[in-house]
């Protein structure tokens, strides 16, 4: 199955998702089918519906990074959804993985979101060094993973319950 195009609000193109994720964000209201698989539907206990091959986000999203994402401060705070690296709590600071000091760079994959108290805790050592290991491993955000964020900055976290038993895609 094809992934799903994603507009935004403007009708400007954002990203392509995959097809679960499509129909979580029409279920959810956060976006309408402009376009439809001609011949599928998809068919579950509670839903019917058809296939999505283009869906229109219902508010406009400001999408914080561009394509040739640069690095930036508050861009990594939203990556990592303002949550802890190192204890998972409310993040106000960003630090550098491999400290500055040692050679790390302002880059994605050397920064991660962190509360003031791990920051200073762990101060100008590595993690193996402050022996603070990371909760997650921090990613080169994609265009798709800046849309998703910044919709989910928006509303609940997290996907459906019944996700998992999401019906395939049959003939209508
Ligand atoms: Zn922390």
């Amino acid at each position: 199955m094809r992934d799903t195009l994603v507009l935004n609000a403007s009708f400007e193109p954002l990203s392509t998702v995959s097809l679960n994720r499509a129909v979580v964000l029409v279920l959810q209201d956060k976006a309408v089918v402009e376009q439809a698989h001609p011949d599928l539907r998809m068919r579950g206990a509670a839903i019917d519906l058809p296939v999505p091959r283009v869906i229109r986000l219902l508010r406009f999203v400001r999408v914080p990074f561009r394509r040739q994402a640069p690095w930036s401060r508050r861009g990594v705070l939203v990556r990592d959804r303002h949550k802890c690296a190192y204890c998972g709590r409310r993040a106000t600071t960003v630090d550098h993985v491999v400290p500055r000091s040692q050679g790390g760079g302002d880059t994605w994959l050397n920064t991660v979101a962190s509360c003031s108290t791990d920051n200073h805790r762990k101060a100008d050592r590595t993690p193996e060094q402050a022996g603070m290991p990371l909760l997650f491993q921090p990613y080169v955000p994609t265009p798709t993973d800046a849309m998703l964020l910044a919709l989910s900055a928006e509303g609940r976290d997290g996907l459906p319950e019944w996700l998992p038993q999401l019906p395939q895609p049959a003939a209508a």
